[in-house]
């Protein structure tokens, strides 16, 4: 079958790899039919940060089709349609055992620890497979995952009815969390980002209104998607007293900031990563939220297509907020 691999830092190669063998015990074959290529997997290409493993096959937002499973899976068959958790926790830390498995002191990823969904087929142990509702279309069921992150920020955020809002990042998670926040009648929300294209493409789906950084004094609930550390460090300088700070993009370097002012001002800034019970909130969202996801989707592509995308992405060509690839398109 074919996949794309990741063997270095900026070295991604689309190749011909051995078939899964028949899934043993509790795992669960399954065809991919959409899976998303996320900032991370973006953040992994370009700093190796998780590549724990040589060649790795990434993706982790992920929409299949159950083709065989082992003897010990009780919840599928073949058929079935399924989405991925993208979370593989030890099961036995203290945070495990308090059902916090995204806080896991050993957290990896699906396509990290273990080989992802840029491929044909992948193969997942049936606890962090979950059904899907086969009327969706496997796009926005690949959804799923990054639609889970966006709710782990709003509840994280745990916004006031009526308060303004200011996320900074259209991207992925930037624009679904402007998305949920829209549906759930929270706001007034404004988003910015320097892809212009993007932010007008989020507006024209959630309503949100434009911002920039020095709206930030006049608001008390912020998120941080972008993931630059000038961002985040300007969002808590001017942030408002009694603020909130959601972080949940993914830095590149270390955040300086001044601790006085967090003191001062009574600052909360938090730290949001991956997602808690959200999953299946996020999969029973889907058929609701689809139109808005569809317009979010760029592709679906094909594998052949996956370096050229990640190029494209990390360069800001993108406008589009999150790529699909079908790896069954030749
Ligand atoms: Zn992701
Ligand atoms: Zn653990």
């Amino acid at each position: 079958m074919r996949a794309a691999r990741l063997y270095g830092i900026g070295d991604l190669r689309v190749e011909a790899v051995p078939e899964p063998a028949s899934p043993a015990g509790d795992d669960v074959l399954i065809k991919v039919l959409a899976a998303g290529i996320c900032g991370s997997d973006l953040h992994n290409f370009k700093t190796g940060q998780w590549l724990s493993r040589k060649p790795s096959t990434p993706g982790h937002e992920l929409a299949g089709e159950v083709i065989a499973v082992g003897p010990d899976v009780r919840k599928f068959r073949s058929g079935d349609r399924v989405v991925a958790d993208s979370r593989v926790a030890c099961g036995t830390c203290p945070s495990c055992r308090r059902a916090s498995p995204n806080l896991c002191r050993k957290l990896g990823f699906v396509g990290e620890v273990c080989d992802g969904g840029f491929a044909e087929m992948i193969v997942l142990p049936e606890s962090i497979v979950l059904p899907a509702d086969p009327a969706l279309s496997p796009a926005i069921a690949a959804m799923a995952e990054p639609l889970a992150v966006a709710l782990h920020t709003v509840n994280r955020l745990a916004p006031e009815r009526g308060e303004p809002i200011l996320i900074a990042g259209a991207g992925p998670i930037g624009g679904l969390v402007a998305l949920v926040l829209a549906r759930e009648g929270f706001g007034p929300v404004s988003i910015l980002d320097r892809n212009e294209a993007r932010r007008q493409l989020v507006a024209e789906v959630t309503g949100a209104s434009p911002a920039t950084l020095d709206d930030a004094p006049s608001t008390r609930f912020a998120v941080d998607a972008t993931g630059s550390v000038a961002v985040a460090a300007t969002l808590a300088a001017r942030a408002a007293s009694g603020s909130r700070i959601v972080l949940v993009g993914i830095f590149h370097e270390n955040l300086t900031i001044d601790p006085n002012l967090i003191v001062e001002r009574e600052i909360d800034l938090i730290g949001c990563g991956a997602f808690a019970g959200e999953l299946p909130v996020a999969i029973e969202r889907l058929p609701a939220y689809a139109a808005d996801l569809a317009s979010y989707i760029e592709g679906p592509i094909r594998l052949a297509d996956v370096p050229g995308a990640y190029q494209d992405l990390i360069n800001g060509k993108a406008i589009r907020l999150k790529t699909i690839i079908d790896p069954a398109l030749a």
